[in-house]
């Protein structure tokens, strides 16, 4: 046997070893140490040994809801891992992967559910709502919009938290967005346009409360449908968002985000649509 057919077959072993131990775990037909249990809309692969929340449970409801809300349909079939530990999530997940509490894969099929989740005591209803909204939209959009609607956190976070909240958190858990107590003295106090601004952001879980809060005050002042038709414009044409804002919304992004911020500042916030399951 020659050195290029020992190359070969090493390529080849390296490539179905990494089907069940390796990055394409999620597509291979076997799962070593973990249980694969079944859905309508999605399948959930979690660690042998492991108890599965119950809230994977309400999976498909979960879908639907991201759907109706988002009026977009599912196509196809979401995958849902939840990750025994990092080094299953980093042998899995690279290089979609920093360190969140979970992730949606650019397709809008795979999702990874982090130990980070655990580590949080997340709300794993909240969080899944959070995944599925931007697994749908995904789902709907091409590659490319997906891969620029990361510079535009404060649309494609800020609506995946609408959905999101649209339940009640689980006794002993906590929701991904800061409790009203919370967020509110302090966004009283900071800029919030700072939050909207720019990409990064200085902290994560204050400027997502503050999106969440920003997009119910636009549905409620200006309706679900004036939502939707920015939400769309916005999905095709991610470099664009902040002028079809202005378009849709007859008011620059700027002067939005300050007066949701003296709104704000009297005590005033929009509560979260509450779906009823
Ligand atoms: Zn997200």
């Amino acid at each position: 046997m020659s050195w290029k057919h020992v190359i070969l077959g090493l390529i080849m072993l390296a490539f179905l070893a990494a089907f069940p131990w390796g990055p394409l775990f999620a597509w291979s037909p076997v799962h070593p140490g973990y249980r694969h249990v079944r859905f309508s809309s999605a399948d959930v692969l979690y660690p042998d040994g492991a108890a599965l929340d119950p809230a994977y449970r309400e999976i498909d409801r979960y879908v639907a809801l991201a759907e109706s809300f988002h009026e977009v349909k599912c196509v196809k079939k979401i995958r849902v891992v939840v990750c025994r530990n990092w080094s299953d999530c980093v042998r899995f997940a690279t290089p979609f992967l920093g360190r969140p509490l979970a992730v949606t894969i650019p397709t809008g099929t795979l999702i990874f559910i982090t130990p980070k989740a655990a580590a949080f005591r997340a709300d794993i209803g909240e969080l899944l709502r959070h995944e599925l909204s931007h697994a749908v939209l995904k789902q709907n959009r091409s590659l490319v919009s997906v891969l620029h609607m990361r510079k535009q956190p404060w649309v494609s976070e800020g609506v995946a938290g609408l959905v999101a909240e649209m339940g009640t958190t689980a006794p002993g858990r906590q929701s991904i967005s800061l409790p009203k107590k919370e967020f509110l003295p302090r966004a009283k106090t900071e800029e919030l346009w700072l939050s909207f601004a720019a990409v990064p952001q200085k902290d994560w879980r204050f400027s997502y409360t503050a999106w969440v809060c920003f997009w119910n005050r636009q549905i409620e002042r200006n309706g679900k449908a004036t939502f939707l038709r920015f939400e769309r414009a916005c999905f095709s044409d991610p470099q664009g968002c902040r002028s079809s804002f202005g378009d849709v919304y007859g008011t620059d992004l700027r002067s939005a985000v300050e007066a949701f911020q003296a709104e704000v500042r009297s005590g005033r916030v929009v509560e979260p649509e509450r779906a009823v399951f």
